[in-house]
Parts: structure tokens; sequence; C-alpha cells
């Protein structure tokens, strides 16, 4: 048996351990750093890195700044401007607060600090340097002043050597280049929550990011889809429950990297705000892709549990189903958006909006969330049927349950599903040849990627080749496909052709506008609400809808169905309790 004897960690060596918790890369350096700048309410943002971070970060920004005090304060563990009591930890107004940030980076790398505060005029600049010690004890020198960005107060940081001294860490750092993009993600992240402050990025002296001071759409355009022109479509439910959602329509991507959660202010990566908002959208995207989305939720403080986690990108509701009814909602508002004008009835209503639901005089009465929760999906036909109600749905009854199918909806589905079907089994895909090629531009990461994979797109009727060192041309595309918006359909089905496996090659041809398009023929020759059917049409019709691969909704997303059971109608009238 090996000797133990227990010891005390020395505090530098406790320290570093401390850190590693918040500081694995420059990336969460940059984070925490911006982060306060954003809470010191600065307008302007400049990161300047050399090589990915790994030798260089410096942060500037304009805002409130510090005094002597509090920058010899702020490199102090614990120290922090921004919680007072308690409750305040539940509260994600402030983006840090646990006054640790600045003594963590201390720990594992040379920090030098200047600022100068907002506060008085005749305030001197100056600048404290903490090199790899443990927290705190250390003096502020006072400096020349200089300017923040064109501003006369504000705060500049500078970090070099990281994670020098702790090779075990260096070890785990990727190329500069990686490294960049980290950054590049997590300062995209910001900037989403911030679009009015104007963010400047460079790398090795090469700028990366500039985002002017701009409003929410512009910023989003410019972050999700490079200033490419795709039309956004744009859903707002306010209260205090609230749900904003922008969704750039076309622009589709092969994983979830383009939806972005932002909850009180904070940017998220929450899997059940995922599932949520994609669970309503799925009929409208092909497997395997996800849409460019940001949305903006805004929910009382008190049905949060803040998760003291060191990086906070993470979060826990206290009522999920609410969450789920909002982003429902939220969705459904937003396809009513992007439909089409005057192809709908417009007497389609959607009240599922939880303020809607608290408010409604008659609880119980099934709200659209609650119906599709329980809905349990039978794949033989419906049971006896009863009728139509307003020429509109097909009455069903069976066991205990009462079936409304909307005829409209349902026959949209069916014709969808065959027209796609009848596209997708083509085998000879008839080529049409472009009298000037598509050029279209990638990054060098995505066209090393897609290089190789590019004759897959030959057997599906395009032609194409790598150009020069970042772009693929194409010279041929599918005859189906036409013209409209190519240079953004091409560019979606190069991002989906890097992540092709075998079995889903052939819905490569496929797209978002081929999409659109077949849906609209499918509605077009549809029976429309009001039209009658005979039983026997009612009953064929169900069945095929029955068949569908997606039958519950309709191709633009409403329902087809809705099963009410026996015990909710028993419920209105009150004959159980
Ligand atoms: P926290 O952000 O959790 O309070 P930090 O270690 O990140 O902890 O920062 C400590 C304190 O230093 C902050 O509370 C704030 O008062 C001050 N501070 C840090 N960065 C800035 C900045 N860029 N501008 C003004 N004050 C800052
Ligand atoms: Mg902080």
């Amino acid at each position: 048996m090996p000797h133990h004897s227990i010891q005390v960690l020395p505090p530098l060596i406790a320290e570093r351990i401390a850190a590693g918790e918040v500081i694995e890369r420059p990336a969460s350096v940059i984070k925490e750093l911006v982060e306060n700048s954003i809470d010191a309410e600065a307008k302007q943002i400049g990161v300047f890195l050399q090589a990915g971070g790994t030798e260089w970060i410096e942060v500037i920004d304009d805002g409130k700044g510090m005094t002597r005090e509090d920058l010899e304060l702020s490199v102090c563990r614990h120290a922090t401007s921004k919680i007072r009591v308690f409750e305040d930890l539940m509260d994600l107004q402030s983006l840090g607060f646990r006054g640790e940030a600045l003594p963590s980076i201390a720990a594992v790398a040379e920090m030098s600090i200047a600022s100068r505060p907002s506060t008085d005029a005749s305030a001197d600049t100056f600048e404290i340097k903490v090199v790899q010690t443990a927290s705190g004890r250390a003096t502020a020198a006072k400096v020349a002043n200089q300017n923040f960005l064109g501003t006369k107060h504000g705060t500049r940081i500078q970090v070099k050597s990281l994670f020098s001294q702790i090779p075990a860490r260096l070890k785990f750092l990727k190329s500069p280049s990686s490294e960049a993009s980290a950054v590049r993600e997590i300062l995209e992240r910001l900037a989403l929550t911030h679009p009015s402050i104007r963010f400047k990025f460079t790398n090795d002296d090469r700028v990366v990011l500039d985002l002017p001071s701009e409003a929410m759409e512009s910023r989003i355009k410019r972050i999700l889809a490079d200033g490419n022109p795709f039309e956004m479509i744009h859903s707002h439910l306010p209260g205090a429950w609230s749900i904003e959602l922008y969704w750039l329509k076309g622009l589709s991507q092969a994983n979830t990297r383009s939806m972005y959660q932002i909850v009180n202010g904070r940017s998220l990566k929450d899997r059940i705000l995922q599932t949520a908002l994609l669970a309503p959208l799925k009929q409208s995207f092909l497997p395997g892709n996800f849409p460019a989305m940001v949305a903006v939720l805004k929910i009382p403080r008190d049905e949060l549990d803040v998760n003291v986690h060191p990086t906070k990108t993470e979060i826990r509701f206290l009522d999920s189903k609410k969450i789920f009814a909002l982003c429902h909602a939220g969705v459904q508002a937003l396809l009513e958006e992007s439909r089409p004008q005057n192809l709908f009835p417009s007497s389609v209503g959607y009240t599922t909006h939880p303020e809607v639901h608290a408010n409604t005089p008659a609880p119980g009465f099934p709200m659209q969330g609650e119906i599709t929760s329980e809905l349990p999906y039978k794949s033989k036909p419906f049971g006896t049927y009863r009728g139509t109600l307003f020429s509109t749905y097909l009455v069903f009854e069976e066991d205990n349950d009462l079936i409304l199918v909307d005829q409209h909806a349902a026959h949209e589905r069916i014709r969808y599903e065959r027209l796609k079907k009848s596209i997708l089994s083509r085998d000879q895909v008839e080529e049409q040849a472009l009298l000037v090629p598509e050029i279209i531009k990638l990054s060098d990461e995505s066209l090393r990627a897609v290089a190789s994979t590019l004759p897959v797109l030959k057997n599906l009727g395009f032609d194409a080749e790598t150009f020069g060192e970042t772009s693929v041309v194409f010279r041929s595309i599918p005859a189906v496909w036409g013209n409209h918006e190519l240079p953004i359909r091409l560019f979606n089905l190069l991002e989906r052709l890097q992540n092709v496996s075998e079995q889903n090659e052939k819905e490569l041809v496929w797209d978002e506008t081929l999409f659109e398009k077949i849906a609209m023929e499918a509605c077009r020759s549809s029976y429309k609400a009001g039209d009658w059917l005979s039983e026997s049409n009612a009953i064929t019709m169900t069945q095929k809808l029955l068949a569908c691969e997606h039958f519950g909704n309709c191709p633009h997303g409403r329902p087809t169905l809705i099963r009410i059971s026996k015990n909710k109608v028993e419920e209105w009238f009150q004959r159980k309790v």
C-alpha cells in the first residue's frame, strides 16, 4: 500500500484547477471578456487576436470602465459588481455573476487591463498587470490616457501566452484557425443577442467580422446568411411569456448550427427548446435538414431554474409543457406568416398561445397544443363516418374518440406525397444546361468536405466540379429545378452534400423551392373547404391520408386531423369532473 498524505494544494495550483472549469480555450477567454464588455454597456467591442488567440488576445470596449479601486478588485476571486443578494443569482439580466472570470484568466496567462471610468471626466487611466499568479493582490499604475475605440472611457484587456505554464492544456488546443472559428462562433452568438453593439473581430490582422450597430433583422441576415438575399419571415407573440421567431426561409442546413435561441437576453443551446421548436416545423423540412432560425423568448424569471454551471449555456424550465405550447404557437404563427396569400381559407385560427389559454372563459376547451400532444395516431382506417361539418371537416367516430379531418389539408398532403414520389422515382434525370455557369463560393472547410462527393451529383442531373481554390462551378442542373434563385439553392445543396449518406442521395434533388412549388401545385388542385364530398370519397380520402408518410400535417404544417376523446366531451358537459 502506498502511503498517502493529505496536502492542501498550493494556491496557484488550486487556482489553475478552478480556472480550468471556465477557461478551456481562447474562445472561453473571449466569451468572458466580451460578456463583461456588454455588461459594462459598451457600444463598440473590438476583439483582436494573433494565432487564433493562442498567442495574443486583445479585447477593447468603450463601456463605463473602472476606477483604480475597482480595477484592483476586479482580479480578485469572487469580486463582482453584479451580485448583491442571493436572489440576483436567479436573474439572467447581467451576463456574468460569479466574479471568477478575470482571476481565472490571470491564473493561466499573462493579463493586463487598462481602464478609464466614464463617471468622472477628470479621472486617469490605470493599468494593472497580473502574471500567472493566484488571485488578487496586484497594484494598478497610472498610465497615459488613450482612446478606447475612439472614446475617452472604456477598458482594454490583453492576454498573452495562454496556458504557456500548463502543458496539459496546451496539448488540447487545436490549430490557430480552428481556435479562431470557435471564437467566431461565440462572437456571433453574442452579437445576435446585442444587435445594437458594433463588433469587430480580427485574427492575424485579417478582418473576420465587422458588424455595424443595426436592427435585429439585419444582424440576423448578416450572421446567418452572410448577407445573401434570403427571405426573412418574422412572427411575434407578445405577453409575459413571449416568443419571437426570425426564420430565413429557403436557407436550410444539414445541422442545427443555424438554430439560435435567446432566452431573457441570454444566448443558449438548449435541447428541450430545440426539440420544441423543431417539432411543429418537421413537416416542412426533409429529414436531416434544419431551419436557419433565431428564437427569442421572454419567460417570467421565476419559471426558470438557472443552471449555475460555469459557462451557463443551459437552463431548466420549470414548466416544459408550457414551453412546448409556446414554441408550437410561435411556429404556427410563423407558418401562417409564410403562407402564400389567398391559397388557404382564412377561417383557420390558432388558439394555442398560453396567454390566450389562461384567459379563455371556457377552461378545458381543447387547445391545439394539448390535442396534438395526446394524439395517438393509428394507421388503420377510422371507425364510422358520421358526415361533414361546415362543409369542411369530415367527422368520424371511433371507439371512444371523435375525429375531425380537414378535407382540404388532407387532400393537400395526399397530392403532395404523390407528386414528390413521382419526382424522386425518376431514374433518368433530365439535365438542363445553364447558359451561364453558376459559380458558388464556399469556405475552405466546406470545399474540402464536398470536393470528393461532387461526382454523386452527376447521377442526379448536375454537372459540377471544383473551380479554383474556393468555388464549385455548375454547368447543368436537373430540368425540374428551374432557374428561380439558383445560387442560393445550389449553395444549400452543397452544404447538404457535406453530410450526405448513400440512402439519402436521391433526396438531394429536393430543395426548398421545389418543395414550395409542389406544395402549391398540390394545394391548387385540392378539394377546398366548402367542396362537397360524397361518403365514399370521404372515406377513401381518409384512408389515403393515413397511408401517407407524414399524415398528421399538410405540407405547410397545418394539422390534417384532430382527435377529441369522449372524456373531453363529457368534461365540457360536466358529466365528469
Ligand atoms: P463578473 O463578470 O462575474 O462580475 P469578472 O471576473 O468577469 O466577474 O469581472 C469582475 C468585475 O470586474 C465585474 O463585476 C466588473 O465590475 C469589472 N469588469 C470586468 N470587465 C469589465 C469591463 N470590460 N468594463 C468595466 N468593468 C469590468
Ligand atoms: Mg464576467
